[in-house]
């Protein structure tokens, strides 16, 4: 019987080679990951020795020319935004305008402001024109007289808010603390005798503005009077602040100006809510805007565009031509 030895081989046995079968795909990836690394390091010391005067100069004007050519396009979307915000505002103020009234059977909350304390039936006398008596200890402003942020939570359209911010236009930086203004026909002193004071009495609600954003007035806020004379039926009396004087069709001016806190370029604007609870922004035909500049006050004179417009929304009558 033969026994033949196995032979094993030798772990040990120096001068084996042994072949390892690595895929290309794998030879590949393993040499761009030593490329990898050698570049990183590479760049570590580039890092690691600072960078020279030239090469700062150059990295400064790129960041420079990118800030230059991003910042114009930032602000046109800021201000995107802001008039979105700013149309929101004035879209939930009309809306809770029209809660009001329809919680009380149709009758506007008034657009004049009255003082809460002591007398609480200021805002009634003019109303005498227009056949209304005032009831006693009442008050129904949509916001109160003063020039206090609890004026605003006073005024009866409050309980249907309850947010300051939505008051304000994010963009009025020339008069920050004046609030959105609303149309003075609306239960308020323009228009009278014919002042509106019920829905029902509104002919074109699509067509007829609620809230709109008013422009500094001429010399301060209150204190404009130039509207006309008790002589004209398009006259109106002085506009209280945040009450929207704006005079009817056959009048040549603007009563109040409307603000252009809104700018993109040359085109200035306003939001403007309507009775029927739409929003549309008004980009003035005067590009220059009204608000801003109070020099433009005297030379807003005349029939331009924009007044036939705002005469086209104010509920009153209608002017010829008009394309509302
Ligand atoms: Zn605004």
């Amino acid at each position: 019987m033969s026994c033949e030895m196995m032979e094993w081989p030798d772990p040990l046995q120096k001068n084996q080679t042994t072949v390892i079968d690595v895929p290309p795909s794998h030879l590949i990836l393993m040499l761009t990951l030593y490329d990898l690394c050698r570049l990183s390091g590479r760049l570590m010391r580039h890092v690691m020795r600072g960078y020279t005067l030239v090469e700062l100069l150059i990295a400064i004007a790129i960041v420079v020319l990118l800030l230059a050519i991003l910042l114009p396009a930032l602000n046109v979307a800021r201000e995107h935004a802001r008039r979105v915000k700013c149309m929101s505002n004035v879209r939930q103020l009309t809306a809770a305008w029209l809660m009001y009234a329809n919680d009380n059977r149709g009758h506007f909350c008034s657009s004049e402001m009255q003082y809460v304390i002591p007398d609480q039936t200021s805002g009634f006398a003019d109303y005498a024109l227009a056949g209304v008596v005032a009831p006693p200890n009442c008050f129904w402003s949509w916001i109160a007289d003063g020039a206090e942020h609890q004026d605003i939570a006073r005024g009866v359209l409050w309980p249907y808010l309850k947010n300051l911010e939505v008051y304000y236009c994010p963009n009025d930086t020339f008069l920050p603390d004046t609030v959105y203004a609303i149309n003075g026909l609306l239960a308020g002193r323009v228009g009278l005798p014919t002042t509106l004071f019920m829905l029902s009495q509104i002919r074109r609600p699509e067509r007829t503005f609620v809230f709109i954003e008013a422009g500094p007035t001429y010399s301060s806020p209150g204190s404009m009077n130039n509207c006309g004379d008790a002589g004209d039926p398009t006259a109106m009396l002085v506009p209280p602040d945040a009450s929207f004087a704006t005079p009817f069709y056959p009048a040549a001016t603007f009563g109040q100006l409307p603000g252009a806190y809104h700018s993109i370029g040359a085109t200035n604007g306003t939001p403007v809510a309507f009775a029927d609870g739409h929003v549309v922004f008004w980009e003035f035909t005067n590009s220059s805007g009204y608000g801003n500049a109070r020099s433009s006050f005297a030379g807003a004179a005349g029939y331009s565009a924009d007044v036939v417009q705002l005469e086209a929304w104010s509920g009153g009558p209608i002017p010829p031509n008009s394309n509302p």
